[in-house]
């Protein structure tokens, strides 16, 4: 059993479609363990993406990630880091394979849906940053 670390991002909540993307992860043999509806501070979000911080992109990106509710959660599964980000698909859209939630409802390479970590040690940080244990139920 692995953990990792979702975000079903602004875009999604806008739209109404955070059950539809749950339904999907579910049906992937991922269970949510936690879950969270909130408003990322911008604080909090230069901190999440701090990996991105000299990129061209991430003004834009905080902008976007702080314009609305986000969905937060932590995802159970074998090889759920893995598993996880192949459901979710490329993080364009427009190279994502049929069936992934981003190539379903991302509608550009910014406004992609959700997050996924992209490592098990990165899944630990990422999960320690938003939940205490004690949210964490089996
Ligand atoms: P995430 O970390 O959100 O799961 P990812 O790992 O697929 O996405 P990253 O390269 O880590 O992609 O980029 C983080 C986020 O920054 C992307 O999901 C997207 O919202 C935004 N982003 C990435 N590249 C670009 C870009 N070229 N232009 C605009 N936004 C971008
Ligand atoms: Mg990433």
């Amino acid at each position: 059993m692995e953990r990792t670390f979702s975000i079903i991002k602004p875009d999604a909540t806008k739209r109404n479609i955070t059950g539809a993307i749950n339904k999907i992860i579910e049906e992937n043999n991922l269970k949510i363990v936690a879950q969270k509806r909130l408003k990322l501070s911008v604080e909090k979000a230069k901190g999440f993406y701090s990996v991105h911080q000299d990129k061209p992109f991430f003004n834009d990106l905080i902008d976007y990630m702080t314009s609305g509710p986000v969905i937060i959660q932590v995802l159970e599964g074998n090889n759920a880091v893995e598993e996880y980000r192949k459901i979710m698909g490329s993080t364009n859209p427009d190279n994502a394979d049929k069936g992934t939630i981003r190539k379903e409802f991302a509608l550009n390479i910014q406004e992609n849906s959700v997050h996924g970590s992209d490592s098990p040690s990165n899944a630990n940080i990422e999960i320690k940053y938003f939940f205490d244990d004690s949210e964490i139920v089996i």
